[in-house]
């Protein structure tokens, strides 16, 4: 990319005194980003920009032109980066006391490819620990407050990109989605969240949590900055083997609109008798814990009510939309569970006061050192997961557990395959609309959602990170002041396709602000 575009605009345009004043401001009410220095982020860009690139994107000429098209859109706009993406110089603590105050060594892909089209880091930002969590809670560093309301949570575990979004603090951040924490979030603050299909966008610096689930995405304020971002980020990267180039034949991203699509519904009803199922078998086996799952995954009134003018909505547009079931639905958060926490088992391994991590001041030997440095460093939730992954991997009981876990995820990958087709051809259906969320943005003590509900509700968006396939959620509407969000998903590299459908509702129904908003960016 040429050296002449508007990178002169900074700070000058966008990092204001102004701006800095109405970002302390938010700051101080909803507490969204664990570092914010746009200083640092200037003096990464100039860098990125004047060295080789680390890893450079596909040079195939559509998707060439796709990211030529984006950069004349977003140039010269600063971003914010999950705490768990690296960008050199600046914090990597992954929410965790563990890591606290560690700089990165180095910058990720993904943000390396937004700097060089002149794109500027200028904070990092809160998360539950190593992506762990639904509310941004189990941040060992900060809690991060939802901007529509200070009482309740921005979701998780990419809260606090969310809330910097959604109360304008940049246009557009990154973050990363395992089973729904770009998605979850971005329906909790009422901005778009993309989660990219499996291997659409490197991880090639994205501290790993569940590698085969995970990947990194983008929270945005507008479908079309979403668009852009992903249009910058996307392509194969040497520096991460399951990334990939999409092939030439997927939807473009800045090509001719269809102005009618053929979507399924998973509707309320179906979902209602699916958990119905659930819970039948539950009291059957005896097991109350099935049974109070099935009842946390199941949608409260304003999300239904919302998701049902979303669906109207859609057809006014002149989509055609008809109900579809997924049964093997209600297995995908037991099976999400135990690969997720078995893969982190294994990740987490390396932060034991040796390799990375904060050593205790005094320890006897090296395995009290390690001890030591877990027991202060990681908090309840990590640990419950390294325990449970440690548990579903134990010799001589992957067959009951983890095996298990991975024939039902090929199970939710097959009936999704079914609607939507797969790479090899387009089944009948082009995208899918789901719930992302069974309630909106919960609050805290008495008001919120007790660990074990946060886990069950993560059924809606758990099964994209299972099947590989890329989701999008974005605001449907506010329901009692708070926004709530659906989902589309659809097969690989069919990101294009689920962004031209969410701008065309969002052309319709423009997304609400929360109170205070002020935009800094056209
Ligand atoms: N809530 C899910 C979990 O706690 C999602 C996390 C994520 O996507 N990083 O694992």
């Amino acid at each position: 990319m040429s050296d002449n575009s508007p990178r002169g605009e900074f700070p000058g345009r966008f990092l204001s005194p102004e701006y800095t004043a109405y970002v302390k401001a938010w700051e101080e009410k909803i507490a969204s980003f664990i570092q914010f220095e746009p200083a640092l982020g200037e003096a990464s860009l100039r860098e990125a920009r004047a060295g080789e690139p680390s890893s450079e994107a596909s040079a195939a000429s559509s998707i060439k032109e796709d990211r030529d098209h984006a950069a004349a859109l977003i140039k010269g706009l600063p971003f914010a980066v999950k705490d768990n993406i690296a960008v050199r110089g600046f914090s990597l603590s992954c929410g965790s006391r563990l890591l606290e105050g560690l700089a990165s060594p180095y910058t990720a892909t993904a943000v390396q490819r937004l700097e060089r089209s002149g794109c500027q880091v200028v904070g990092k930002t809160n998360l539950d620990e190593f992506g762990m969590g639904s509310s941004t809670d189990n941040s060992g560093i900060q809690k991060t407050n939802n901007p529509w309301d200070t009482s309740r949570v921005s979701g998780g575990s990419s809260g606090g990109s969310a809330a910097a979004v959604a109360a304008g603090l940049v246009p557009f951040a990154l973050g990363s989605d395992t089973g729904g924490s770009v998605r979850q979030p971005a329906s909790f603050c009422g901005v778009v969240g993309l989660k990219p299909g499996y291997g659409a966008v490197s991880r090639y610096g994205l501290v790993a949590y569940a590698s085969s689930l995970e990947g990194i995405g983008i929270l945005a304020d507008s479908v079309a900055r979403a668009r852009a971002v992903f249009a910058l980020m996307r392509g194969g990267d040497p520096l991460d083997q399951t990334s990939l180039d999409a092939p030439p034949e997927s939807p473009r991203l800045y090509g001719e609109k269809k102005e009618s699509r053929v979507i399924g519904v998973l509707s309320a009803q179906a979902i209602a008798r699916a958990l119905a199922a659930a819970a039948d078998e539950a009291g059957a086996s005896g097991d109350k814990a099935l049974a109070i799952a099935a009842q946390a995954a199941s949608l409260e009134p304003p999300v239904e009510r919302a998701f049902a003018l979303a669906r109207e909505r859609l057809t006014a547009l002149g989509h055609t939309l008809k109900d579809i079931e997924i049964p093997g639905l209600k297995y995908g958060v037991p099976a999400y569970y135990t690969i997720a926490a078995a893969e982190a088992s294994a990740n987490l391994a390396r932060f034991d006061g040796i390799r990375y991590g904060r050593r205790p001041p005094w320890a006897e030997n090296p395995d009290d050192l390690i001890d030591k440095t877990r027991d202060t460093g990681f908090g309840s939730e990590v640990k419950l997961r390294i325990l449970l992954g440690t548990f579903v991997l134990r010799s001589g009981f992957q067959d009951r557990y983890y095996l298990r876990a991975q024939r039902i995820r090929s199970g939710i990958r097959k009936e999704f395959e079914s609607f939507l087709g797969s790479a090899a051809g387009k089944g009948p259906f082009d995208a899918i609309l789901m719930p992302v969320f069974p309630t909106r943005a919960f609050g805290r003590g008495e008001a919120g959602l007790s660990p074990f509900a946060q886990k069950a509700a993560d059924l809606y968006t758990c099964c994209a990170n299972l099947a590989g396939l890329p989701a999008l959620s974005f605001p449907a509407n506010n329901e009692e002041g708070l926004p709530v969000g659906v989902q589309l998903l659809g097969r690989a590299f069919s990101e294009g396709t689920l962004l031209d459908i969410a701008e065309g509702y969002e052309a319709a129904h423009p997304f609400a602000r929360p109170e205070g908003y002020k935009a800094f960016w056209p």
